[in-house]
């Protein structure tokens, strides 16, 4: 018997291989056409389906093992299996999100100058504004146009780019720090050339809107009631000479809806809790609104489920897996992690008793029961996890869904994997860790 505790290398067992490259597969194919919270809304829905998931609606009364699903506005998915027990025992709820930092234009975008059309942004979430130039970008979303129809432009095959000052000529931006180098107003990006000669005023811009106007009926009003996002445009990739791990964009925090999501699915027969899956939107400015976590979506969903039930007793004896990415320990960048409490690629989806910053500041902590409870479930069904927290003492920090469930009184605790360069256009994740993430949810929902 060792005393010690050890995470251990899930690579290390070459037997299970062909497994983990199965389930990173089908991780891929999904990254690949989902690069926004309503495709991922979308492919969630689709696929629920194949799975004889049927829509959570109003009056409707479930029956234990009754599989179904419920959309907030296009931007979040709630999915669930009508347990055996009643609601006020409790239901086992893992929340991720579905939203990742990208480039949002902004509601009047299109303007002209120097014979370009540019399009005027404003980033999402957190992120490092240098890292998003000169790299290819993928238009996603909607518009809906005067007359109300919807044009959803995802999967069109248009390139954009922000360009940058050539190193020739950076000699004053080569001494500016990291956080002003690019400054905001300066993420714009090309979309258009071509003058329309015919136009008595910025003719490339007038182009640019016979273009779209000609293709989808867009007229430039329209950008005011739509939602478009500049996403990197690169396919997820396998990395290294043994391909273990996955570059690609938003595995924050796709790669932990998407093996909550495959653990639901997984599931056959009525569980004995009633197990649900939110996977929502708005986690990267702070959960907030309509489609965040802090919306009453959730009371709303519960009360659909259990009509009856209190929804104050349900969520008193419910348990939360906020399941969110967490940084990897990274060799190149060892000072802001702390080694003995860091998570390591491969080493398993990573328990997180806190996050926060400066003093555990805006976290939920978790209590020594709910960190037990999971703990001993993860051991008693062989799944290999890690313990970790986001990095040292006053390194920094973040936040997550989980104090937003916390302070619904459900008892709560992170849950995540680990990734290098977070929020980056391009992450890194590694295939074991999304093998056994799924089984991980696969124990706590079943
Ligand atoms: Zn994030």
């Amino acid at each position: 018997m060792s005393l010690f505790y050890e995470s251990k290398n899930i690579y290390e067992n070459k037997q299970e291989l062909p497994a983990i490259f199965e389930a990173a597969a089908g991780y891929m194919d999904f990254m690949k056409h989902c690069k926004t919270e309503r495709s991922c809304t979308a492919y969630f829905k689709k696929k629920a389906e194949e799975h004889g998931f049927l829509p959570l609606e109003k009056g409707k009364r479930l029956q234990a093992g009754d599989k179904f699903y419920i959309i907030n506005r296009g931007r979040a998915i709630y999915l669930g299996i009508k347990g055996k027990l009643p609601e006020s025992e409790g239901i086992h709820i893992a929340a991720a999100h579905i939203d990742s930092p990208r480039i949002d234009l902004k509601p009047c975008p299109l303007y002209e100058s120097e014979e370009l059309a540019l399009l005027k942004t404003h980033y999402y979430g957190g992120i490092k504004k240098y890292q998003w130039t000169t790299i290819p970008l993928a238009l996603e979303g909607i518009v809906i146009l005067e007359d109300g129809t919807t044009v959803d432009l995802s999967g069109n095959d248009y390139t954009f780019c922000i360009s940058e000052l050539l190193i020739h000529l950076s000699r004053k931006e080569m001494e500016k720090t990291a956080s002003k180098v690019i400054e905001g107003e300066n993420l714009r990006v090309i979309a258009g050339h071509i003058p329309d000669m015919e136009a008595d005023k910025d003719k490339v811009k007038s182009a640019v809107l016979t273009l779209l106007h000609e293709k989808y009926g867009i007229k430039e009003k329209d950008f005011i009631s739509a939602e478009l996002s500049l996403v990197p445009k690169f396919d997820p990739a396998e990395l290294g000479f043994d391909k273990s791990l996955i570059a690609a964009y938003g595995h924050d925090d796709r790669i932990c809806a998407y093996t909550a999501f495959e653990a639901l699915m997984q599931i056959e027969d009525a569980p004995e809790h009633t197990a649900l899956v939110a996977l929502v939107d708005k986690e990267e400015t702070g959960s907030q609104g309509v489609s965040g976590m802090q919306s009453e979506f959730l009371e709303l969903v519960v009360s659909r489920i259990a009509p009856e039930e209190s929804i104050l007793e349900i969520f008193n004896a419910s348990k939360c897996l906020s399941a969110d990415v967490n940084a990897a320990f990274d060799p190149l960048y060892p000072a802001p992690t702390e080694k003995q409490n860091c998570c390591r690629l491969s080493h398993g989806p990573c328990i997180t008793k806190y996050t926060g910053a400066g003093g555990k500041s805006g976290t939920s902590d978790a209590t020594a029961e709910t960190m037990h409870y999971f703990t001993k479930l993860f051991d008693e069904n062989g799944i290999r996890w890690q313990t970790g927290l986001l990095g040292a003492v006053d390194a920094g920090g973040g936040g997550t869904v989980a104090k937003f469930m916390g302070n619904r009184n459900i008892d709560t605790v992170d849950i995540g994997i680990g990734l290098l360069s977070m929020h980056a256009p391009l992450e890194i994740a590694s295939k074991a860790d999304i093998y056994e993430t799924i089984r991980a949810f696969a124990s706590f929902l079943k």
